[in-house]
């Protein structure tokens, strides 16, 4: 995995640098204020004279729209971090992983080679398991439980939003999640990680361990919830985390094209590394 590309050379990163020759730590709104002051959707992410694979517009940005471009470089490490997140759910080959979320998602797009140009191999091309994928609107919950009746998934991967028209479709349907052989679900939201407390009625009415997704889409940044200690697990050679006062700075060090340089975690926590899952891991507490 190399270094991050340079970031001297681009536009958005430029405007930022520091004396130290860093740009400043950003967030969301930081990208949102750039595209609308320079009316570039690309919110000067894209470098003069690239040309990107993919362009996927950011979730929390309807108002003033932002768009992520991405080269193969940074879709092949974002699926990597897909991976990781599945196998560290505890999926392996010959596995089906169902997901419920729109194809705007990494969660999805990054899930297979089919799905986009450019990326290559995707997390379930990676793990050579099989992917089953629904429509995201809470009125496919009929359809998703039918896929999870025949499709038997180990895994079921959804947006926060549909996991009550889930549940009642799942109920209504005559199928208990974990006799149809589910393992698990794993909430996936755009920016921060649901709360545990907000996931507590789905683990109860699924009957199967839920867990959650630290997603920052603008940073090309995706963290699972390990099921052994609770906290998010960033794996060391996708990821520089860096401490900081107002909270972790994220850059992902595949991102050599389009680089993802500093972006804020508010508030997160950096705890040592040492869980018996994977003892290198970086781990970050919400
Ligand atoms: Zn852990």
């Amino acid at each position: 995995m190399g270094a991050p590309g340079v970031v001297a050379d681009v536009p958005f990163y430029r405007q930022r640098l520091g004396a130290d020759g860093l740009p400043k730590p950003w967030t969301l709104a930081d990208l949102r204020d750039y595209a609308g002051g320079a009316s570039d959707p690309a919110a000067g992410r894209a470098p003069p004279g690239s040309r990107p694979a993919l362009y996927v517009q950011l979730e929390g940005s309807e108002d003033v729209p932002v768009y992520l471009p991405l080269g193969p470089m940074e879709l092949r490490g974002w699926a990597r971090a897909l991976a990781y997140a599945w196998r560290l759910w505890g999926v392996g080959a010959g596995d089906v992983v169902a997901l419920y979320d729109y194809g705007s998602s990494p969660a999805v797009f990054l899930a297979s080679g089919l799905y986009v140009p450019g990326l290559g191999r995707g997390a379930a091309d990676l793990l050579r398991v099989t992917v089953v994928c629904n429509d995201g609107p809470a009125s496919m919950a009929a359809r998703m439980a039918e896929a999870v009746r025949c499709c038997r998934p180990r895994g079921i991967v959804l947006r926060a939003d549909v996991a009550r028209p889930l549940v009642s479709a799942l109920a209504q349907a005559g199928v208990p999640a974990a006799e149809a052989g589910v393992a698990w679900a794993a909430v996936t939201t755009a920016e921060e990680a649901p709360s545990p407390h907000e996931l507590a009625p789905l683990r109860e009415a699924l009957g199967v361990p839920v867990y959650r997704t630290w997603r920052a889409d603008a940073a090309l940044f995706l963290a699972p919830e390990c099921p052994a200690c609770s906290l998010f697990h960033v794996p060391r050679a996708l990821y520089r985390l860096e401490e900081l006062p107002e909270g972790v700075a994220v850059t992902a060090a595949f991102a050599r094209d389009f680089p993802a340089t500093r972006y804020l975690l508010e508030g997160a926590e950096l705890a040592p590394p040492g869980c018996h899952a994977d003892p290198r891991a970086w781990r970050l507490r919400p």
